[in-house]
C-alpha cells in the first residue's frame, strides 16, 4: 500500500478562431486557448498531476506535441490514457483538487459539468474531483486576459500493501480497531 500526491502545472495563451475548452467543457467566449490538442489547460494540470504522483514523466513525454495522431484531439481522450498508465502501475486516483487562473470568462457556472467529465475520464465519482478558480486581479499576462493558467494536484493509492508477502498482511490492517481510519485510506473503489 503506498499513497503518492503529485503536482501539475500549465498556461495556455489565447488565440483567435479557437475554442474554449476547459476541464472538457466548451465554453462559448469567442476565443479559446493555443495548442496542438484542443488546449485544455485545465485537464493537461490534471494529466501531469497524475503522472507526476506515479513518477512518470508528464503529458509532453507521453503524447509530443506536433505528434498528428493528438492534433485537436480531447484532452479527456488523454487524461483517460493517462489514468491508464497509472492504473498498470498499479495506482488508483483518490482525489483531484485543481485551480484555474484567469479574468474571463466566468467559469464558475460550469463546474459542476467539468467535475462530471473529469471524474468520468478518472473512473471516480465527481466527489472526488474539485475544480476552482481565481482571478489574477490585473496582474501580469494573465491580468491582461493573455491566456489561462491551471494547476492541480491528485492523490494517488496503490491497492497492494506494502510489505505484502503472502502472510495475509492486506487483512490484518483491515480487522485492527481503528475502522474510520482504515476505511477511509484503504477503502477507495
Ligand atoms: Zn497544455
Amino acid at each position: 500500500m503506498s499513497i503518492r500526491v503529485g503536482l501539475g502545472v500549465d498556461f495556455h495563451r489565447f488565440a483567435e478562431g479557437r475554442r474554449l475548452v476547459l476541464g472538457g467543457v466548451e465554453i462559448p467566449f469567442g476565443r479559446g486557448l493555443e495548442g496542438h490538442s484542443d488546449a485544455d489547460v485545465l485537464t493537461h494540470a490534471v494529466c501531469d498531476a497524475l503522472l507526476g504522483a506515479a513518477g512518470l514523466g508528464d503529458i509532453g513525454l507521453h503524447f509530443p506535441p506536433g505528434e498528428p495522431q493528438f492534433k485537436d484531439i480531447s484532452s479527456l481522450e488523454l487524461l483517460g490514457r493517462v489514468r491508464a498508465l497509472i492504473e498498470r502501475e498499479g495506482f488508483r486516483v483518490a482525489n483531484v483538487d485543481a485551480v484555474l487562473v484567469l479574468e474571463a470568462p466566468k467559469v464558475a457556472p460550469y463546474f459542476p459539468e467539468m467535475r462530471e467529465r473529469l471524474a468520468q475520464a478518472l473512473g471516480i465519482g465527481p466527489d472526488r474531483v474539485s475544480v476552482k478558480a481565481t482571478r489574477p486581479e490585473g496582474l501580469g499576462a494573465l491580468g491582461r486576459g493573455e491566456g489561462v493558467f491551471a494547476q492541480a494536484v491528485a492523490l494517488l493509492v496503490s491497492g497492494e500493501p506494502s510489505g505484502a508477502g503472502g502472510s495475509g498482511g492486506s487483512h490484518r490492517c483491515g480487522d485492527r480497531g481503528h475502522p474510520g481510519a482504515d476505511r477511509g485510506v484503504f477503502a477507495y473503489p
